[in-house]
């Protein structure tokens, strides 16, 4: 069966844009992947999509109709697409059956998912859920988690964003592959270090603190990541994201640039074997 890949992050990661650029790496390899847009208030988007939520939902209308902001307008709008799962996984199931009428189609190997850019309405809505449940119970699926480099470059971004990515972890319980983006800007060779080598990240921190107005206060009691209440609570994170870190592929890409893509393939075959050994009997146990 294909491999699900469904692509979350912060907006203004790269989801769109890596979507991209592995959509164009699979056709190159005569491998079209089958498409999924489930981002209503995506302007253009940069490829085709099989499935696209804004030709069964208008944002713009959901919006006015029920007199709402734009975030409302994205939940409302990918509610509404919910009810309609079904329809999605009959078409889904189809084209990955071979078709007598048609037996030199070549099966898809992949069905890629674009989020809309607000990370939260897809990872925290029911909706979301429902769709992430249902595309998993059907496919080996795997969470690609789209980071901005360049902006998670500082010891506390960086922790932040390793700690979202292990809520959606926790959340979605599918493997996930990190997804380090906009390598051209900034390598990923720090976030490797410092996901591999705690002590490397401790010095970084140190580093980021004396360079913070707020660290400024030398000796200050209680200041500093190395001492009191960050300090210990810290010390917890990191053993809990050692942990983390340890189920988790990672891989440096340029998705306008389009390095680092066949090694996020590796990855997802890797993980998608994952999914099936130990992912699987979970989901099945649980139904
Ligand atoms: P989304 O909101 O997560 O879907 O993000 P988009 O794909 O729309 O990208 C947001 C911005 O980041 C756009 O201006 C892209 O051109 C830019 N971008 C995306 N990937 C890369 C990359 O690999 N390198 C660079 N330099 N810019 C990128
Ligand atoms: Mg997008």
């Amino acid at each position: 069966p294909p491999v699900a890949i469904v692509c979350v992050g912060m907006a203004g990661s790269g989801k769109t844009t890596f979507m991209q650029q592995i959509n164009a790496h699979l056709h190159g390899k005569k491998e079209p992947p089958y498409v999924i847009n489930l981002d209503p208030a995506v302007l253009h988007a940069p490829f085709e999509s099989n499935i696209d939520i804004r030709d069964s939902v208008n944002y713009k209308e959901v919006m006015k109709q029920y007199n709402l902001g734009p975030n409302g307008g994205i939940l409302t709008s990918l509610n509404l697409f919910a009810t309609k799962i079904d329809q999605v996984l009959n078409l889904l199931e189809k084209r990955a059956a071979p078709d007598p009428e048609q037996p030199a189609r070549k099966p898809i190997n992949h069905i890629l998912v674009d989020t809309p850019g607000q990370i939260e309405v897809f990872v925290w809505s029911a909706s979301g859920t429902i769709l992430l449940e249902s595309l998993a119970s059907s496919f080996p699926t795997v969470i690609a988690y789209i980071i901005d480099t360049p902006r998670t470059s500082s010891t506390s971004t960086f922790m932040s964003n390793m700690l979202y990515a292990c809520s959606i972890l926790y959340k979605t319980k599918l493997p996930m592959i990190l997804v380090f983006n906009k390598t051209d800007v900034k390598d990923a060779a720090f976030a490797k270090e410092w996901m591999t080598d705690f002590d490397a990240f401790q010095a970084a921190l140190h580093q980021d603190e004396s360079n913070n107005a707020f660290g400024g206060q030398e000796g200050g009691e209680g200041s500093g990541a190395g001492s009191g209440y960050m300090g210990s609570l810290l010390n917890s994170m990191s053993l809990m994201l050692e942990e983390f870190y340890a189920h988790l592929s990672v891989v440096g890409v340029s998705s306008l640039y389009g390095t680092g893509i066949d090694e996020f393939f590796e990855a997802v075959q890797e993980k998608a074997e994952e999914f099936k050994r130990d992912y699987q009997p979970e989901l099945e146990r649980r139904r």
